[in-house]
């Protein structure tokens, strides 16, 4: 399998990472569509949030409840939004679980 997350989990492709520990993988998008634009990943392998499965429920929290720590580190303390495209009609294309953390601005709604 060759998933270009999973190579910046092993640091075979480098990124500008902004977290780690032992079950995840925080780092800068390699192309920002608002000012702070990070992405969040279990380092283990699922493909979407459609092959999520009971055992994965207590790491989904535990992302949460990171990016929360995250969004305060880089500031957005006014809001910011988690956004997680799933599958193909859901725009998704990397397909390891990763959470868009979007902020530093205002942001618009609905996102078309
Ligand atoms: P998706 O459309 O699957 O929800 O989002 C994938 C995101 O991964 C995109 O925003 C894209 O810019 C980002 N991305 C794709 N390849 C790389 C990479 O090699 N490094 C980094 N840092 N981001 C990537
Ligand atoms: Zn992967």
């Amino acid at each position: 399998m060759n998933c270009i997350f999973c190579n910046i989990v092993s640091k075979k492709v480098p990124a500008k990472l902004v977290y780690e520990d032992s079950k995840i993988l925080a780092f800068h998008d390699v192309n920002p569509v608002v000012s702070v634009h990070i992405l969040i990943i279990p380092k283990k392998h699922i493909e979407s949030a459609m092959h999520l499965k009971k055992e994965d429920e207590q790491l989904i929290g535990y992302i949460f409840l990171k990016i929360k720590d995250i969004a305060k580190n880089f500031g957005c303390d006014n809001g910011y939004r988690i956004v997680n495209n799933c599958g193909k009609d859901g725009g998704q294309t990397v397909n390891h679980l990763h959470f868009h953390l979007l902020g530093g601005n205002s942001l618009s709604w609905p996102p078309g």
